[in-house]
């Protein structure tokens, strides 16, 4: 039975719980249909544990759509953290380990205008913690206030990296293409 990563569900809630006014309308969700199963994406299950690495949230957090994107950009500058996210999709930007979560151009044939997709790592599989970002939980990116001024391409050790490809995400990631099989127009 296919079910969201635990991290999906805590992000979901987080956000939920920070924009109560925010409706879930679709494309919101997680589930790839069957239609695109065979396509290799993080909204499929995954085969061995049923488990789903991706989530597509709406836009319209608030009626001013800036909220969005500054969400967005706070979930990249955690992403250097916190080794659960993979990769962010929003607005025709890609943001992933590969160049240290910095924005870079999306090529997929969806930009993503009206969602921001997420992905996962295995890491969040069973890991439902917090994620703590600004517009999540008030304080700083991770609690902390580093971050944000390190130098691009030199953070991620060889270690992380091949932690990272450990979990099974390099694929996506590479490639570059549309990960998001939800997606309209992505057939
Ligand atoms: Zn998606």
């Amino acid at each position: 039975m296919a079910k969201l990563c635990k991290a999906g569900v805590q992000l979901r809630e987080q956000i939920d719980d920070a924009f109560p006014n925010r409706i879930r309308v679709a494309p919101e969700g997680w589930l790839g249909d069957a239609r695109h199963a065979a396509r290799r994406s993080d909204h499929n299950p995954d085969a061995a544990s049923g488990i789903v690495r991706a989530y597509d949230f709406n836009a319209d957090f608030t009626p001013n759509r800036q909220t969005a994107y500054d969400f967005a950009d706070q979930l990249r500058l955690l992403a250097r953290v916190d080794k659960r996210i993979s990769y962010i999709i929003f607005d025709g930007k890609i943001a992933s380990y590969k160049r240290n979560y910095k924005w870079r151009k999306y090529t997929g044939i969806n930009p993503h205008k009206n969602h921001i997709h997420v992905s996962f790592t295995a890491k969040g599989d069973f890991d439902g913690s917090m994620f703590r970002t600004p517009l999540l939980t008030g304080e700083p990116i991770n609690g902390k206030l580093k971050g944000r001024k390190r130098k691009l391409g030199k953070v991620i050790s060889s270690g992380s990296v091949s932690n990272i490809l450990g979990s099974g995400l390099e694929s996506a990631n590479d490639t570059n293409k549309c990960c998001c099989s939800r997606c309209p127009g992505n057939n």
